[in-house]
């Protein structure tokens, strides 16, 4: 990807191969196989043969973060195992995606200790949010589905707009709604 990566303006060619390749990947996100306390338990429930999660969304735990490019953090992130959690996610490929799951590594949960990390934000960014202590299986699959509604609107060739064009643009809005205020 890194020769077409980012590199062209957006048009009808560029976004609909953006969505062929974000269509894949939201059709095979395959998760880094880990999992860090409780949470991890229903995380294991839902890949099994009752829920299914592997195989109804092409999804696969894989065991190198090297061929996984969703990680789902499942459980209490200590200040211990902050620093591995880092290093993992650094060395997945991009693009990549994190899911947090349940409320240790939402906000710390029960656990506002001087060992707890409150909240897994301060490590790595998280894209979707599943709340719950622990969240059912059905949750998770709520997740992944959201998870799934953001990935396929990544942008891949098409070019990112950025922090900058984006305040450019509520600018430019927010002057012509007073223009449109004051005629
Ligand atoms: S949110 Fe609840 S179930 Fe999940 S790791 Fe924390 S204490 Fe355990």
């Amino acid at each position: 990807m890194g020769l077409i990566d980012d590199r062209f303006d957006k048009n009808v060619f560029t976004t609909s191969l953006d969505w062929v390749f974000n269509w894949a990947r939201r059709s095979s996100l395959w998760w880094l196989q880990f999992g860090l306390a409780c949470c991890a338990i229903e995380m294991i429930a839902a890949s099994m043969s009752r829920f299914d999660l592997a195989e109804r969304f092409g999804m696969l735990y894989r065991a190198s973060p090297r061929q996984a490019d969703l990680m789902i953090i499942a459980g209490t992130v200590t200040k211990k195992m902050a620093p591995v959690v880092r290093t993992l996610y650094d060395q997945m490929p991009e693009p990549k995606w994190v899911l947090s799951m349940g409320s240790c590594a939402n906000v710390g949960g029960p656990y506002d200790t001087y060992a707890v990390v409150q909240g897994v934000d301060q490590v790595v960014p998280v894209d979707v949010y599943v709340p719950g202590c622990p969240p059912t299986p059905e949750a998770l699959y709520y997740g992944i589905l959201e998870l799934q509604n953001k990935v396929i609107k990544y942008e891949t060739m098409a070019r990112k707009q950025g922090v900058d064009a984006a305040e450019a643009m509520r600018v430019a809005e927010r002057e012509a709604a007073m223009a449109a205020v004051h005629g």
